[in-house]
């Protein structure tokens, strides 16, 4: 009975157990992501204390895209330094819909399955402060990934504990594909802002995007 049980036990593990030499595969392997720094160039999206939100969505960015290709994904950032994809000649509204529409043909013509819009958020009211993930509502894996990567913010220590939001922004409505935009924090919040400028923090911003961008795609496999 006992070498029954023993063989039982051993055929089991066989067919459980990774063979021997395999690798596990990333669910990030050969995946296409593009990450969107916010503003840049002439555009320097909100400034608090003379800091320039487009310089921290840069820098977060960055990390990110290291992040996500050290896990085997092939990562497009939309901009990798201080500049737009505005042409010349145009205009303001005009200006602004023509550099998210570049962005967004980026993410067209890569065959991206996923796009991230990164940006850091600005009030008046000095006391509002956290990380949040917006998405557009009719794009239901948009939610489930906004969701994702709010709830690795939510663990970073002492961040405040917000949930996500639906937004009607011209880049979450036109994306084809699951798409998000996460404000880091706040720059109008003093505590906030001297860590978003930290760039240990900014590697910790970076990590938890990455992880929630990760935990999206292992439940969608
Ligand atoms: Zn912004």
């Amino acid at each position: 009975m006992r070498k029954i049980l023993f063989l039982l036990i051993s055929g089991l593990l066989l067919i459980f157990a990774a063979p021997a030499g395999v690798k596990a595969v990333s669910p990030l392997e050969g995946k296409v992501i593009v990450v969107d720094p916010g503003h840049g160039g002439y555009d320097p999206g909100a400034v608090r204390a003379g800091i320039l939100e487009k310089n921290i969505n840069l820098q977060i960015s960055l990390k990110l895209k290291g992040l996500l290709e050290g896990k085997g994904a092939r990562v497009l950032l939309t901009r990798d330094g201080d500049y737009n994809l505005v042409i010349a000649g145009l205009h303001k509204k005009e200006a602004h819909r023509y550099d998210l529409g570049k962005r967004l043909d980026i993410a067209k013509q890569s065959g991206a399955c996923l796009l991230v819009s990164i940006h850091a958020n600005c009030t008046y009211s000095c006391s509002q402060q956290g990380a949040e993930v917006f998405y557009y509502p009719p794009s239901e894996n948009g939610k489930i990934l906004a969701d994702s990567i709010q709830s690795e913010l939510r663990s970073i220590p002492g961040m405040s504990k917000r949930i996500i939001k639906t937004s009607n922004s011209f880049i979450l409505r036109n994306a084809s594909i699951p798409a998000v935009l996460v404000e880091v924090g706040y720059l109008s919040s003093p505590g906030e802002r001297k860590n978003l400028l930290r760039s240990e923090y900014q590697e910790l911003v970076a990590q938890r995007i990455s992880s929630g961008i990760l935990n999206y795609l292992v439940s969608k496999e």
